[in-house]
């Protein structure tokens, strides 16, 4: 599914003098390099404060952390996507609303969302799934209409960009109250390790978010809110630092191989292409085919005895985990996340496909589809 030793091989000199500069001074924690990164990757995405931490599962639980949240209330988030986004809401002793998705971009339902609004609902999570941008514009409107703050999942998404109908442009992460990202290895900014980041523009929350990360530290032994340990390390920064350079290339690169795809499978009756939105462009996390009139399971399983990785993203919609099971769930507000699990099917795309793997895929996907 990605080629992280091919995309490192053509980075090698660079990520090993980075790497071995952190060696030799042994600034392990909270080294130089963890700042440098936090400053490019603020000047890279134009927002004010970027607070490294661990992993994008932790910067989605300090971010809720720092909203100052009581138990019981509610956090609106999408049913198809990575547990991640549910299971720190639950963690907080929060309670996780579930809405379900649009079908042809997989982001949030926004009418649903608006519906599952109650007098308990204090935050929104959407999830910028695959690489494409959730329909901020309209979150936002409703975020404000109700008083709700707005946390971004841009774990799939760092680097894209969001159009506002007034063509005011801004990338994803930075348009909502905070943005969390995940920089786990097949991100499309990949770390060699655990690592992750909230990215905000208010001074308030910044300030908050340091702290929290470091145990609600803000002067040594001096504890001024429960935090967490969850630092980024000096030596995934310095490798970070290095490969925010190549951010765009990366994504580009993926787009060219989207493009590929999309130009031999858009016509097939059996598969649904990615759909792109108007309101932001699409920098493939993912390459997610939806399809239809056939069994998915099965392709899945044949492609996978080809020794073509075909992977499902996700095969079971949150509200239907064992340990999300809510009695208070009505199937019928799931439809088409029901939908989508039964459906999709993720085909390989990283930095380093070539056209001919592209072509080898494709056809085996195709020769597949029509013995099916
Ligand atoms: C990867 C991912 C996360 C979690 O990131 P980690 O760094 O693995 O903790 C959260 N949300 C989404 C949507 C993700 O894809």
């Amino acid at each position: 599914m990605v080629d992280l030793k091919g995309q490192y091989d053509k980075i090698k000199p660079e990520i090993e003098q980075a790497i071995h500069k952190v060696l030799e001074s042994a600034a392990f924690i909270n080294g130089p390099e963890v700042n440098d990164f936090a400053s490019n990757l603020e000047e890279y995405l134009g927002v004010k404060h970027v607070i490294p931490c661990g992993n994008g599962t932790d910067a989605l639980q300090v971010a809720l952390m720092s909203l100052g949240l009581k138990p019981g209330d509610e956090v609106i988030t999408p049913d198809f996507t990575f547990v991640a986004t549910v299971e720190t809401i639950a963690l907080l002793g929060l309670k996780p609303r579930l809405v379900d998705v649009d079908p042809n971009n997989f982001t949030i339902d926004t009418e649903a969302l608006e519906q599952a609004i109650n007098e308990n609902t204090k935050a929104i999570i959407p999830v910028h799934l695959f690489g494409q941008c959730a329909n901020m514009e309209e979150i936002l409107r409703i975020a404000n209409k109700y008083g709700i703050s707005v946390i971004e999942d841009t774990a799939q998404a760092t680097g894209a960009s969001y159009f506002f109908d007034s063509g005011e442009k801004k990338k994803a992460g930075t348009i909502g109250d905070i943005g969390c990202t995940s920089f786990f290895p097949s991100k499309n900014l990949g770390a060699y390790g655990d690592a992750g980041a909230i990215f905000t523009n208010n001074d308030e929350l910044a300030e908050k978010l340091k702290y929290i990360v470091n145990h609600g530290m803000k002067t040594r032994y001096y504890h001024d809110y429960i935090g967490v340990n969850s630092r980024l390390d000096t030596i995934q920064a310095a490798i970070l630092n290095v490969k925010l350079k190549y951010l765009d290339e990366y994504n580009s690169s993926r787009q060219v191989a989207a493009g590929q795809y999309d130009k031999i499978l858009g016509d097939h009756k059996n598969l649904i292409v990615p759909q792109k939105v108007s309101w932001s462009n699409h920098i493939y996390h993912q390459y997610t085919l939806r399809t239809k009139d056939i069994d998915r399971n099965l392709l899945q399983k044949k492609m996978m005895e080809r020794n073509v990785p075909a992977m499902i993203y996700y095969p079971i919609p949150i509200h239907r985990q064992k340990a999300y099971a809510n009695a208070d769930y009505n199937e019928t507000n799931f439809k088409v996340s029901n939908e989508l699990s039964e459906s999709v099917i993720s085909l390989p795309i990283h930095t380093e496909l070539t056209s001919k793997q592209i072509h080898h895929i494709s056809s085996t996907l195709t020769e597949i589809l029509n013995i099916l």
